[in-house]
């Protein structure tokens, strides 16, 4: 099919990309001029495995091209998915801005009869808004029917995800824009929920919320654990035998965070909000996630009277493994904390170092590698639980480390391999090694 994405991040980028390695004819269109330069010559600018190599070849078959102009993105295109942002506004609620942007361009330009279909995560009500916003500033007498498919990539497997997630979820009150998203989507061979528009929406804002749910959760038993002297291992291993619970998301650590979790359930508890509705769960969780990511800090405080002039390496600074994106990252709260309390912070991350440098003060240095941060260090904290750092041996740390003293956000380590390091260990839901 003739089909257009608009918007090339995370999420519209992978689409894109797959969409045309179908075989379907894709323009993705940005607003970013810089961007679509960087991607017409094949280079992705976001880190996700096995999108370079689609990118390119998808553009040397002539399935994909991007473009800045919409008269050209928008040209002949039956199906046309919306991608951009839908940050956090100021007071919780899911920013609409540049949905609304795309409606008025798609609503000038668009000069044939489309499916308009929305992949960003917007509140429930938005698609029969986007619709209305469309046709309100139509220039042509042409039909725009509307279906919400919305996205649950990870970032970091977004590619897998694409071929292998769990659902395809699509919802229109159209029968025929359903069963036309329902073939495009069929060749991805994953269950497909077919449903109304809302209860679309609905299934993207509640399953994250549940998600985010579940990590603040384990965050908690692990705090209690610390103590009462259990270990979180032994009891999420415990927990998720159960295939009521399942053994998914039950890894404890300094909270989560993303362009996903911390906006979605501020926008859960938002939408209730406009229907006279309280959430008391999610309420807590966004609390719980907030002093989580305060706690590795917390504990090098109670463990050092002071954290003045001592040098810290600070050990991933992506929001998790295999991507270079750090929006919410818990890295960025931690070494503003460290700053202030006057430590000296060298940082590694294998991805996201570029991103974080726009974003972190420029009091921080920045190593090449795990054993470059850690040398001469007082405290190496572990923010990130990318393979790099987790396989990185702890028996090596006192090689390099003054002496070796670890925060372990992320509990990449077992006590026994702890035990066994010489290395005095702190992590999350576990007694400390010493
Ligand atoms: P992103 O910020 O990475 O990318 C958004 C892109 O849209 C940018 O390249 C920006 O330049 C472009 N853009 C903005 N305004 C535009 C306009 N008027 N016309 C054309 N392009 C425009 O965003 P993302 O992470 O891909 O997220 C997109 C949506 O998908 C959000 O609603 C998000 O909540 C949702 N989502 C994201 C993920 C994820 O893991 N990132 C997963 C599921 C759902």
């Amino acid at each position: 099919m003739e089909i257009s994405v608009i918007g090339t991040g995370y999420v519209g980028l992978v689409t894109g990309v797959c969409l045309a390695d179908l075989g379907h004819q894709v323009m993705c269109i940005d607003i970013d001029k810089e961007k679509i330069g960087t991607l017409k010559q094949g280079i992705s600018p976001i880190y996700e495995e096995g999108l370079s190599d689609l990118l390119k070849k998808n553009i040397s078959n002539k399935n994909l091209s991007f473009t800045s102009d919409y008269k050209e993105g928008l040209r002949g295109k039956e199906v046309i998915y919306i991608a951009v942002g839908t940050p956090q506004a100021m007071d919780g609620s899911a920013d609409l801005t540049y949905v609304e942007k795309v409606c008025k361009s798609i609503a000038r330009y668009l000069e044939n009869d489309a499916i308009v279909v929305t992949k960003s995560t917007v509140p429930v009500g938005t698609n029969e808004w986007i619709k209305q916003t469309i046709e309100g500033n139509l220039q042509k007498d042409i039909e725009i029917k509307i279906v919400s498919n919305p996205e649950f990539l990870r970032q970091g497997s977004a590619v897998y995800d694409t071929y292998h997630g769990d659902r395809i979820v699509i919802g229109s009150e159209d029968a025929e824009a359903l069963n036309i998203l329902e073939s495009i989507n069929a060749d991805f061979s994953i269950p497909i929920v077919k449903t109304d528009l809302r209860s679309a929406e609905m299934i993207k804002y509640a399953s994250n919320a549940f998600l985010a749910a579940k990590i603040s959760f384990i965050n908690e038993m692990a705090n209690l654990s610390e103590r009462i002297g259990a270990n979180i291992d032994h009891v999420a291993a415990g927990m998720g035998m159960d295939k009521r619970i399942g053994n998914a998301f039950l890894n404890a650590g300094i909270g989560y965070g993303g362009s996903c979790f911390p906006k979605d359930t501020r926008a859960v508890i938002s939408i209730a909000k406009e229907a006279d509705y309280e959430m008391p769960i999610l309420e807590n969780v966004v609390d719980s996630n907030e002093r989580q990511r305060g706690i590795i800090v917390d504990k090098m405080m109670s463990r050092f009277e002071r954290l003045k002039n001592k040098k810290v390496a600070i050990l991933g600074l992506a929001f998790k493994p295999e991507t270079d994106d750090i929006r919410e990252a818990p890295s960025i709260s931690v070494t503003e904390k460290l700053l202030e309390a006057g430590a000296e912070v060298c940082a590694y991350d294998p991805a996201a170092r570029r991103n974080a440098e726009k974003v972190l003060s420029n009091k921080v240095a920045y190593a090449d590698s795990v054993s470059e941060a850690i040398t001469e260090a007082d405290i190496a904290v572990i923010l990130t639980e990318w393979k790099e750092i987790k396989k990185f041996p702890i028996e090596d740390y006192k090689k390099y480390m003054k002496s070796p003293i670890i925060f372990d956000g992320r509990n990449c380590f077992t006590l026994e391999e702890a035990k066994d390091s010489g290395a005095e260990y702190h992590s999350i839901g576990r007694p400390v090694v010493r």
